[in-house]
């Protein structure tokens, strides 16, 4: 647990799975991020998939939601996606689903919204039913009109859960959801309409990453995801976001890496990397 201003935040371990490593690095070789994260006989590399729960002004709110339960046998093979640990990390946590007051999607790929809904009788319901869920609004015109890249990214019968669900907000740029709880936009690097979580209070701040910067392997701005739509505006993005953590000093928090949930990070000669590692 880690405190940052009036908030209280903790890492809620809830689900795992695998990409091909390829994926996860874009153009960067193997050959160099195979020491990093060592893949499995399939090339694929074990990642988490971490909620962020953060907890102040009475609210409880979560960062993204993982997979969650709703997925067939082709799925959890590819994926070899883990058993869903949510109701546990919650109780450790002091909580139930029901205190969930609020879910921000950083974005609405599969891996950071589908574990917000599970099936019930043939159905798909919201797993938080006192949640209302954020998102902004250019991401989810592109989660419902996917281009063909990120079809597979967006799945549709999530998406009609979310908007069904009659809990969506739609935000549109900045917002500081409370104080000191700000949604900040990013340019559509990784996808449409891509939103990070910052926290701060009393001279400290956290940032979520977010698929920006998904894990301390990614802290190198040129290693992006091959998923990412735009290349050159994610390097853009993670230089801007990198300059300020570095010179602020703030957390940075990864929810994708296999190892580190958080860090604070320095430069050495080529690259930045982690300084010092926090558990959340
Ligand atoms: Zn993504």
């Amino acid at each position: 647990m880690l405190s940052v201003g009036d908030y209280t935040l903790k890492t809620l371990d809830v689900q795992d799975f695998s990409l091909d490593g390829g994926s996860v690095f874009g153009v960067f070789p193997r050959a160099l991020w195979e020491k990093l994260i060592p893949p499995d006989h399939l090339n694929r590399i074990r990642l988490s998939m971490r909620i962020l729960l953060v907890r102040g002004k009475g609210r409880n709110i979560l960062v993204d939601a993982a997979m969650g339960t709703a997925w067939n046998e082709k799925a959890r093979k590819i994926y070899d996606l883990s058993e869903w640990r949510l109701d546990e990390e919650l109780q450790r946590a002091g909580l139930e689903r029901n205190d969930i007051t609020d879910v921000i999607f950083t974005h609405l790929h599969f891996d950071h919204m589908a574990g917000a809904f599970e099936e019930k009788k043939g159905r798909l319901v919201s797993v938080f039913p006192g949640a209302r869920f954020y998102v902004q609004e250019k991401n989810y015109l592109t989660a419902v009109n996917p281009n063909l890249k990120e079809k597979s990214s967006y799945v549709f019968p999530f998406i009609e859960a979310l908007e069904k669900s009659g809990s969506m907000e739609l935000v549109d740029g900045f917002v500081e959801l409370l104080p000191g709880f700000g949604l900040v936009p990013l340019g559509d690097g990784h996808t449409a309409g891509h939103q990070l979580v910052k926290i701060n209070g009393n001279g400290e701040t956290l940032v979520h990453g977010g698929d920006l910067i998904p894990s301390s392997a990614h802290l190198a701005v040129t290693r992006g995801l091959a998923f990412d739509i735009a290349p050159l505006d994610v390097i853009r993005d993670k230089v801007l976001l990198l300059d300020d953590i570095l010179e602020k000093k703030w957390l940075l928090y990864f929810a994708h890496d296999p190892f580190i949930e958080a860090a604070t990070v320095r430069k050495d000669e080529k690259h930045v990397v982690v300084d010092r590692a926090f558990r959340v």
